[in-house]
């Protein structure tokens, strides 16, 4: 089955989300992509993804991805966090990071290690020689 991935950025880190899945275009068309909603948007916008979109975090949509992942229903997270600004809810932030540590999802919070997240993905979904 192909992964599941839920893919949610602060504002400042769009842009960041952005390049990184211009990078991984040809592997994210295969997967399952749910994202927050102006996260969502803008994956749909500028690369053409299909994305079911939630609402936008702040209103609730980083809960709708949490549930979606305590239901089985995600693979991985891509949480591409902003930690220089305060954001108005980060309980919500918080509870979403915890849910993956409870379910055992992986999760990305920066750029880096979602690097490693998604071409790890990519390797598996390669056909073995
Ligand atoms: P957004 O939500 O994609 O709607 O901006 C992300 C967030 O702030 O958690």
């Amino acid at each position: 089955m192909s992964p599941r991935i839920a893919l949610i950025a602060h504002d400042k880190k769009k842009d960041d989300m952005i390049a990184l899945a211009a990078v991984y275009l040809d592997f994210l068309r295969t997967c399952t992509l749910s994202a927050t909603g102006t996260t969502g948007a803008r994956l749909i916008k500028e690369l053409g993804l299909v994305v079911e979109r939630k609402h936008s975090g702040p209103f609730g949509g980083d809960l709708q991805i949490g549930s979606m992942l305590v239901e089985g229903q995600i693979d991985c997270v891509i949480f591409l966090r902003d930690p220089m600004t305060p954001q108005p809810h980060e309980p919500d932030i918080n509870a979403l990071v915890r849910a993956c540590d409870v379910h055992n999802v992986a999760c990305a919070t920066n750029v880096a290690s979602a690097h490693l997240l998604l071409s790890q993905l990519v390797a598996r979904a390669a056909p073995s020689a």
